[in-house]
């Protein structure tokens, strides 16, 4: 079975890469517009994974994560910041907030969908490879 996927991206233009290099690769992608949307498809839709900005407007990506954290109905899953935010210090921060990853963007497209891949059981793995 193919992963769902959660991307929780307010910037359009990154959120329909990120969306389209997914499903180009085999995947089912669920969206959000802004954090505080983002936390309620994530208890509600129970993604195999979610992909997330930290800076949104009403809630961003560091509450996100705590807001899952504290929700009792919350069966965690791989939780991957993808964000500007790529200072010194920045990567620390993210993992420190709950985070499993921080990639930086932009993001390299070819190498996009092994890193998201890293965090997903075999068993989820779509194995369709973009073609060149
Ligand atoms: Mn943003």
């Amino acid at each position: 079975m193919r992963a769902r996927i959660l991307i929780i991206e307010d910037d359009s233009f990154s959120r329909d890469l990120v969306k389209f290099l997914l499903e180009a690769a085999g995947y089912s992608v669920l969206v959000a517009e802004d954090g505080n949307i983002g936390l309620s498809m994530a208890l509600v839709s129970k993604p195999d994974l979610i992909i997330c900005d930290l800076q949104m407007p009403v809630m961003n990506g560091y509450d996100v994560v705590r807001g899952l954290a504290k929700n009792a109905d919350w069966r965690r899953v791989p939780l991957i910041a993808v964000t500007a935010f790529s200072m010194r210090g920045d990567r620390e921060k993210a993992l420190a907030a709950g985070f499993d990853e921080h990639i930086s963007k932009p993001i390299a497209p070819e190498n996009f969908i092994s890193q998201i891949e890293a965090f997903l059981p075999e068993s989820l793995r779509s194995g369709r490879r973009l073609r060149h």
